[in-house]
């Protein structure tokens, strides 16, 4: 990217931004990485400036820009802190700060990993502009991450994935979440991934066909009924949530109604309400498939009517129809209060108190039991995250027990499972695991396979599935015995 690329986004998305400032920063931070080189082979320099491009395209505000331009200066350049201070004062200095302290992780396995969110906690309870540069620093290089070694690719995808995309998606940041996810997910999931691809590309390329049909449509009754819209427009699932999602629903794709969707962009709550009303009223919408996030947001934050109907031609479609600040706060959470100097005091303190209770929290709690589950309270609501021997981290959903884990790691470990060691103490194969927990699972090679009683207890579908085909394939080959004996 040249610059004045960068520097014609800024303008565009930020007109009140100090360019001046800009300039020198982005000169400082050119200079200091002078003659340095990506594993990539590409000019080191070009990473600052991408990061600079995300943040400038998330409208932040002109010292977070200047700080991505700077974020690696003093941990990569003989320029130092110091420096950075002197030319650009307080606020940039302590945002690069920051960021190279969230860098610094050195520990591995488990405590790499508690390490790394009491960090994350830590700097975005002073000042969440600083884990806003980090999404964008993260972003980049896993946009660039295939010029790494496979076993750093590995582990920058998986932090990826289990830290930095769940607090995305807890500052409400839909869309660097949707990016930060499915730029992983192909390196630590290699073959869902090609599994996946290969499952819904035919069907998503006919569904985004019918789409745009559909919305010329919509439009046309909109104008009909004199509904002010500011813009009706398709949108595709992003990837990761759209694997999440097969896998709660037994991997079947008819399940899913929303691979595409219409968006209904409308100007305030009342419009929002009289839209799903005319389209209730040409369109028949599917039983029990109305949500009212208005009425009732999700914990994130996130505001909508979503609603599923079927088109004129037979077509099953999801549509959501919001208000533009809705849009915005759905794809930008918090960041989208940097948008306009004058909205950065109106934060809602209160909707993002839970992230000073953390770090209040990280304070007093020394033991890192606790801290998980402190931590389980609130970000990792839904899931949870156990250990293997190694450091490896599983994530499965709340309530999963040894066998959902054995199964997690191999079929035939999974198949062959004869018990637990759970932080060091041998527990019973239908124990609820907890966040934080480090898991042993005790093979017995001569084992014939799962007990059906298993069916009971597990969580996960893919534990379910490998259960259910072992023992129709038990049963089956049990009948042919009998008719061999016949
Ligand atoms: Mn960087």
């Amino acid at each position: 990217m040249k610059k004045e690329e960068l520097f014609e986004c800024i303008e565009q998305q930020r007109p009140d931004a100090d360019l001046e400032l800009l300039k020198r920063a982005y000169d400082f931070a050119e200079a200091a990485h002078e003659g340095q080189l990506r594993k990539s082979g590409a000019p080191y320099f070009d990473h600052p400036k991408a990061t600079a491009y995300k943040l400038a395209n998330l409208r932040m505000d002109d010292v977070t820009i200047a700080a991505g331009l700077l974020h690696d200066v003093p941990e990569d350049t003989s320029r130092t802190h110091k420096e950075i201070t002197r030319e650009f004062g307080n606020e940039i200095a302590f945002l690069v700060e920051g960021v190279t302290k969230l860098g610094q992780v050195k520990y591995r396995g488990m405590q790499r990993y508690v390490e790394n969110l009491r960090r994350m906690f830590v700097a975005m309870a002073k000042d969440i502009r600083v884990v806003v540069i980090k999404f964008a620093d993260r972003t980049h290089n896993l946009e660039t991450l295939s010029a790494l070694p496979p076993n750093k690719q590995k582990r920058i995808a998986l932090e990826s994935l289990e830290i930095y995309a769940p607090i995305a998606d807890r500052l409400g940041m839909g869309d660097i979440k949707g990016q930060i996810q499915d730029l992983s997910f192909p390196y630590v999931y290699p073959d869902e991934y090609k599994w996946l691809i290969d499952k819904i590309s035919n069907t998503r390329r006919e569904k985004e066909k019918y789409l745009r049909t559909y919305r010329k449509e919509i439009e046309q009754i909109l104008k009909d009924h004199h509904v002010a819209f500011i813009s009706v427009h398709g949108r595709t699932k992003h990837l990761y949530s759209l694997y999440k999602k097969l896998l709660r629903n037994n991997r079947d794709l008819s399940k899913i109604y929303d691979l595409v969707a219409l968006r209904i962009i409308v100007e305030d709550v009342s419009a929002c309400y009289e839209t799903l009303g005319i389209l209730h009223k040409f369109c028949t919408p599917l039983k029990g498939r109305i949500k009212d996030y208005i009425a009732q947001p999700k914990p994130n934050g996130y505001q909508s009517l979503h609603t599923t109907v079927f088109s004129n031609s037979g077509e099953i479609i999801e549509v959501q129809i919001r208000t533009n600040d809705m849009h915005e706060e759905a794809e930008y959470g918090i960041a989208a209060h940097w948008h306009y100097k004058e909205n950065e005091k109106a934060l809602s303190k209160e909707k993002y108190a839970w992230i000073q209770q953390l770090a209040k929290l990280q304070k007093e709690i020394k033991d890192e039991d606790q801290y998980m589950e402190s931590l389980k309270i609130d970000v990792f609501q839904t899931r949870i995250f156990v250990f293997t021997p190694r450091g490896d981290v599983i994530d499965l959903p709340e309530d999963a027990t040894p066998i959902d884990f054995a199964y997690h790691i191999h079929t035939d470990i999974g198949n062959k499972c004869s018990g637990a060691i759970i932080n060091d103490q041998i527990a019973p194969l239908d124990t609820t695991l907890k966040s934080g927990d480090v898991l042993e699972i005790i093979v017995d090679k001569n084992r014939q396979g799962p007990n059906a009683d298993w069916m009971e207890s597990v969580k996960t579908h893919s534990a379910k599935r490998h259960i259910q085909n072992n023992i129709n394939k038990n049963n089956n080959k049990r009948r042919q015995k009998l008719l061999k004996k016949k």
